[in-house]
């Protein structure tokens, strides 16, 4: 047999984190690592924080699990929260970011059902897209890699230019459900949406009854300095998911949504057996009591301004190697002038830096939003290190 016991679908690297301090991780054999990727937008918080652990140590004393049959003080709570805290009227909770996309999916399709309109299935998702590894999410994907040994997809979806309102405008037919977009690309490489594009959707939504589905679940929950990036844009979506950050690595994620937009999603439509369990729920509260207040988010946004002037400043001494700096809050993109992914290998094995590769040359800088001015000068410490030390594969 040669087949490893963890699937091989994942391209692991040698890094084997064994414990987390803060803002760094501890791998088996004690070397430290500067950990600006926070398993990709998760640990908001860092590592070993101690109202998080707290929160989950108590609750898994008291009670982890229990059925949806039951009523959830500890839903209840969470969910009247996030209402307080967004656009939203209604919450389902769900165990990951795929599972808010596709609840999403569902309620944006059962909006138009709901009054027999079958026929509007259709939702317009934009390229180099990532919505989740599920059959509905890869299918509201253009990408092709996420789709091979996988087919056919999921009907119901068609790929417009992301911030390109003609280009989305010209996908609109008599099917088209609504939109389903990220406001900033993640994987796709922080990529932010235009002001015009984002009120551009939100105006086709409101003209012809659509639905407007934002993907928030890398750059929600404070990362950009907002608690949810679509208060950039000055607009509000029918439908949101959130994920990632929300459990601060907990595995937590949700689907919000106006009282309109969730009138297709009655009793008996949709479920999860742990979504929105006690301790999940326990979780979410404890990073709501972190990040949810004005001066958090003041400090996020502060703290994201710093490090992309540092960052400008930096790609300055190395216009061979860099191309630009993009992003909001602590949700930041650095462009390469060739492929991110060497160098990203190169900062993690040479020097001890963890950041994200992704699309478009992109290198994901996505510190735990706690991180400080000491972090932060390690991070410059170690990045200067590594630019100054980089061959890229083609001059190698
Ligand atoms: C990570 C991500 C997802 C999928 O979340 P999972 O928890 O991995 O299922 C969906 N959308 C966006 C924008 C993401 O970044």
């Amino acid at each position: 047999m040669s087949i490893t016991p963890l699937m091989p679908v994942y391209p692991r690297c040698g890094v084997r984190p064994v414990r987390g301090e803060h803002c760094h991780l501890i791998d088996e054999d004690g070397t430290r690592y500067l950990d600006f990727a926070s398993g990709i937008a998760v640990n908001l918080l860092g590592h070993s924080h101690e109202g998080l652990i707290g929160a989950i140590q108590r609750q898994a004393a008291t009670l982890m699990h229990v059925s949806n049959l039951y009523g959830s003080p500890q839903g209840e709570s969470l969910a009247q929260r996030l209402v307080d805290l967004t656009f939203a009227d209604t919450v389902f909770f769900t165990n990951s970011g795929a599972e808010a996309v596709e609840c999403a999916i569902k309620a944006a399709r059962a909006y138009h059902s709901h009054v027999g309109n079958d026929d509007k299935y259709e939702l317009i998702t934009f390229k180099n897209a990532f919505h989740g590894r599920t059959m509905a999410t890869i299918s509201a994907s253009n990408q092709d890699k996420m789709h091979k040994g996988f087919l056919p997809l999921l009907a119901g979806f068609k790929y417009a230019e992301f911030d390109d309102l003609e280009s989305a405008k010209a996908l609109m037919g008599p099917n088209t459900a609504g939109f389903l977009v990220e406001p900033i690309q993640g994987e796709g490489g922080i990529r932010p949406a235009s002001d015009a594009f984002m009120q551009g959707l939100r105006a086709l939504c409101d003209d012809h009854d659509l639905m407007l589905v934002l993907d928030e679940v890398q750059c929600g929950v404070a990362r950009t300095g907002k608690m949810y990036a679509y208060e950039h844009y000055g607009i509000e979506p029918d439908i949101m998911a959130t994920a990632k950050g929300i459990g601060g690595g907990f595995p937590l994620g949700a689907c919000l949504a106006t009282e309109k937009a969730a009138r297709g999603m009655v009793v008996g439509s949709h479920g999860s057996t742990y979504g929105g369990n006690p301790l999940a729920m326990a979780a979410g509260e404890a990073v709501l009591d972190a990040v949810a207040g004005e001066e958090f988010l003041a400090e996020v946004t502060e703290k994201g301004e710093r490090l992309r002037s540092r960052l400008e400043q930096f790609i300055g001494n190395y216009p061979e190697l860099f191309d630009s700096v993009r992003g909001k809050g602590l949700m930041l993109g650095l462009k390469m002038k060739g492929e991110s992914r060497p160098f990203y290998v190169h900062l993690r094995d040479g020097h001890q830096l963890l950041t994200v590769a992704a699309g478009d040359n992109t290198l994901r800088i996505l510190p735990p939003l706690v991180a400080g001015d000491a972090e932060f000068d390690e991070f410059f410490d170690k990045l200067s290190a590594g630019a100054a030390s980089y061959q890229p594969p083609e001059a190698a």
